[in-house]
């Protein structure tokens, strides 16, 4: 069957992220949008991955928890989840490896960690927005560790990417799936050294009129948090 998707969103945590992303409404505009698997990935953080995943499942949706790992390369990874206790876990770990910045709320923005029905519970005072000292070629493996799913974030845009970075795709680095962002051009995936490996495509809003409707596909036999990571994976039967 085919499912609509959007696998890279950010809400309210993200310092770039809206303060009007609160967990609730991004879920609600996602269905809104027509949407049928979501997955919330803000910068180093995973705290608002269960407040979403529940608001999105009460509106039909099936979520999963993310984040947007920024490696110590500067390197943008999206790093996917089956359900918010493994992210979770997975988010602690990440947070020991963030540096001792201080987030200026003025500069950056806010970040908000909220419940599913739009209350706030509190503020991040670190800034999630920097480099971790987890290295690209760490990632594959440390997400696995956890349950998850890794691929590199807008590969085609020239900052935080990994080809704006390294400069070639190093297909030693396992990652079978990379993203595109929306406006790559149709012929960038025909690069020499990107031949073999698969993509998707995600809106990466941090506004809510950011957010895609219905464009981009997954054929899934079933609408479920595993047949998604194997999709992605490349090992669906
Ligand atoms: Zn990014
Ligand atoms: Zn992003």
């Amino acid at each position: 069957m085919k499912f609509y998707y959007d696998l890279h969103l950010h809400s309210c945590l993200s310092p770039c992220g809206s303060d009007e992303m609160t967990p609730a409404d991004l879920a609600a505009m996602c269905a809104l949008a027509g949407l049928d698997i979501v997955a919330l990935t803000d910068h180093n953080t995973c705290g608002n991955c269960a407040a979403f995943c529940q608001a999105a499942q009460e509106r039909g949706l099936l979520a999963l928890a993310g984040m947007e790992l920024c490696t110590q390369e500067d390197i943008h990874v999206v790093c996917l989840f089956p359900d918010p206790e493994h992210a979770e876990r997975f988010s602690a770990y990440v947070s020991e490896h963030l540096p001792p910045f201080s987030n200026d709320p003025e500069v950056f923005g806010r970040q908000l960690y909220m419940d599913g029905e739009d209350n706030i519970l509190g503020e991040e005072e670190r800034m999630l927005a920097a480099s971790t000292d987890i290295s690209v070629e760490e990632v594959p493996a440390l997400a696995a560790e956890y349950g998850g799913f890794a691929f590199p974030a807008h590969i085609d845009r020239p900052s935080f990417s990994l080809l704006g970075v390294l400069g070639l795709w190093d297909s030693s680095l396992n990652f079978p799936l990379a993203e595109l962002s929306h406006s790559c051009p149709a012929d960038f995936i025909r690069r020499p050294d990107l031949e073999g490996l698969r993509f998707v495509t995600n809106s990466d809003a941090h506004y809510l009129d950011q957010i895609w409707g219905a464009e981009r596909s997954m054929d899934l036999p079933e609408r479920t948090g595993e047949a998604v990571m194997a999709w992605l994976a490349g090992t669906e039967k």
